[in-house]
């Protein structure tokens, strides 16, 4: 369920997937929130440099486990503009983070690329649940999908 408040955050996490494209960089924003509601670190892709493990939802886990306490980071929530791959979906488990809340999905985005004729990349774009079965997730959100369809057609040269 994904309520007025969420959608305010996933709106950020599309901001940030925008100015990560502005860039040069891949259209992905995400958006680490404390159950107080504070917005505690966001960030947005980094690969373009060549190092195709600086996700954000990679930054977050690793920020959060460096200045969360274990019961901070299971009340805290992760909103991120696509859903995490399999490696972030990983992290965010092994460091315990709560709720995550997606734009997009993975199924989404490997529907578009597959119609854009994109290689597939090294990795499975497995759901987060199938990596991570504790976490708990919501989305995708419809009304976000065809803003961040357009980053990605951009982004891969199809817009
Ligand atoms: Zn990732």
């Amino acid at each position: 369920m994904v309520n007025e408040t969420d959608l305010r955050h996933l709106e950020r996490a599309v901001e940030l997937a925008a100015a990560a494209l502005d860039k040069g960089d891949e259209p992905f924003g995400s958006v680490l929130v404390s159950a107080a509601g504070e917005v505690l670190f966001e960030d947005h892709n980094h690969v373009a440099g060549g190092d195709h493990t600086q996700h954000p939802e990679f930054a977050i886990a690793r920020w959060a486990a460096q200045n969360l306490t274990p019961e901070e980071r299971a009340s805290a929530t992760v909103y991120t503009s696509g859903e995490h791959c399999p490696m972030c979906s990983a992290a965010h488990a092994w460091v315990g983070l709560g709720r995550i809340v997606y734009a997009s999905s993975s199924d989404q985005l490997t529907g578009w690329l597959t119609e854009w004729a994109v290689p597939a990349g090294p990795v499975r774009p497995l759901p987060v649940a199938e990596v991570a079965p504790g976490v708990p997730v919501d989305g995708p959100v419809e009304s976000l999908a065809d803003r961040i369809r357009a980053l990605q057609a951009r982004f891969h040269g199809r817009g």
